[in-house]
């Protein structure tokens, strides 16, 4: 059998050692210690956030966001339908209800003008939406003009989840700094990984403060154990957060190479009419997390999955969206279609920074031979 060529493999550098080792040598092995707030800052620095707290992961960030906003039981939370469905799980942990969104064509974000239409109906309906929680998928910036003057037209807050993409921009401006609160995840498929772990970030100091009272089980000033609030085990540990600091070295080294990837690809497939690319509008500034293709059917979708399956090649539908999946399914929809044919048709290819040009050369080779 072929070595495997992965989806996106983690890519280490050998330097997030140095923390690592700091942390065994200072004996800071616990969920504090000099490398948590080292990240922190240091995540603040390239973003230009002005606050972070590093977590668990990036669904415990994203569940801690939605607790900072105050969502309860039955509040709705009007969400990217076409996700990962660690975007919408928190949503259901504080037993609020998921309003799914449409994908707009150019980004496959969330459609701005179906966001109004949703807000419009939900008021109509007696209920204003208590957030708005966008996805930037697969490290496309979402059209974040069009969304903030709607965020603000009806005074609902914005969370970014910009779990696949630490690094992209919109118009020079970092994703996850727009809505009042931003989420980063750093799993090991991610762009850079602590091996499982994410951050939420602010430009309000206070919601960072909070979330990290959250995530170290609430404990109120006392000499005693004391508590009056619900709290979680959501903290980022210090070992994990070295991996972090060694990781945020090479970030930027780590968008350049998945933007290479993108336009190999682009380039090899120009000549096949069946498969197109999502390209960037001008002022988006794209990761390339995951270079995804969108063919001509399902069929052919299928045909390219199953010939790289064959070699030992990971790739992988998009995301099936939230609206379609069983445990979502009840939950009110705004769509047009837009998403359930990106599923059918759209495939992500291997995108790891790591991967070496013979890999992609091999990929491009099985594709072209179809065709
Ligand atoms: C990976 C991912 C998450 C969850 O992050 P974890 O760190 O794995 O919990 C949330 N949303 C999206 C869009 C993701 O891709």
């Amino acid at each position: 059998m072929n070595k495997k060529i992965w989806l996106s493999s983690p890519h280490l550098t050998g330097e997030e050692q140095k923390y690592v080792k700091e942390a065994f040598d200072t004996n800071w092995v616990a969920p504090l210690g000099p490398n948590v707030n080292g990240f922190e800052d240091e995540i603040c620095t390239y973003t230009s956030a002005k606050s972070c707290s590093v977590l668990s992961s990036g669904t415990a960030a994203i569940h801690l966001a939605l607790i900072l906003l105050g969502i309860e039981e039955n509040d709705e939370v009007i969400c990217s339908s076409f996700t990962f469905s660690a975007t919408v799980n928190p949503i259901r942990y504080q037993k609020a209800i998921p309003i799914f969104i449409e994908s707009e064509k150019d980004t496959w974000n969330m459609r701005p003008k179906i966001l109004e239409k949703a807000i419009k109906d939900r008021i109509a309906n007696h209920k204003k939406p208590k957030a708005i929680l966008i996805v930037h998928l697969y490290g496309m910036p979402s059209k974040m003009d069009e969304i903030m003057a709607i965020s603000k037209k009806y005074s609902i807050p914005v969370i970014e989840d910009a779990a696949e993409a630490i690094g992209a921009t919109y118009k020079n401006k970092a994703m996850g700094t727009f809505g009042k609160l931003g989420v980063f995840s750093f799993n090991g498929n991610k762009i850079i990984t602590t091996s499982s772990g994410g951050a939420l970030i602010s430009n309000d100091p206070e919601y960072c403060e909070k979330a990290t009272f959250l995530a170290t089980q609430a404990r109120d000033d006392a000499p005693h154990y004391q508590h009056s609030q619900i709290g979680y085990n959501y903290r980022m540990s210090n070992i994990l957060a070295g991996i972090g600091r060694g990781q945020l070295e090479v970030l930027n080294d780590r968008i350049e190479a998945r933007r290479k990837n993108y336009n190999f690809y682009k380039k090899e497939f120009s000549k096949i009419n069946k498969i197109s690319f999502v390209e960037e509008p001008e002022g988006f500034y794209s990761n390339r997390w995951l270079t995804t293709i969108l063919t001509d059917s399902f069929e052919t979708r299928e045909k390219i999955r199953l010939a790289l399956e064959k070699e030992n090649i990971e790739s992988r539908p998009l995301w099936k969206p939230m609206h379609l999946q069983p445990i979502f399914n009840e939950f009110p929809a705004y769509i047009d279609g837009t998403s359930d044919d990106l599923f059918q048709r759209g495939l992500c290819l291997p995108s790891g920074s790591n991967l070496s040009l013979n890999d992609l050369k091999k990929i491009a080779t099985v594709i072209k031979s179809l065709f």
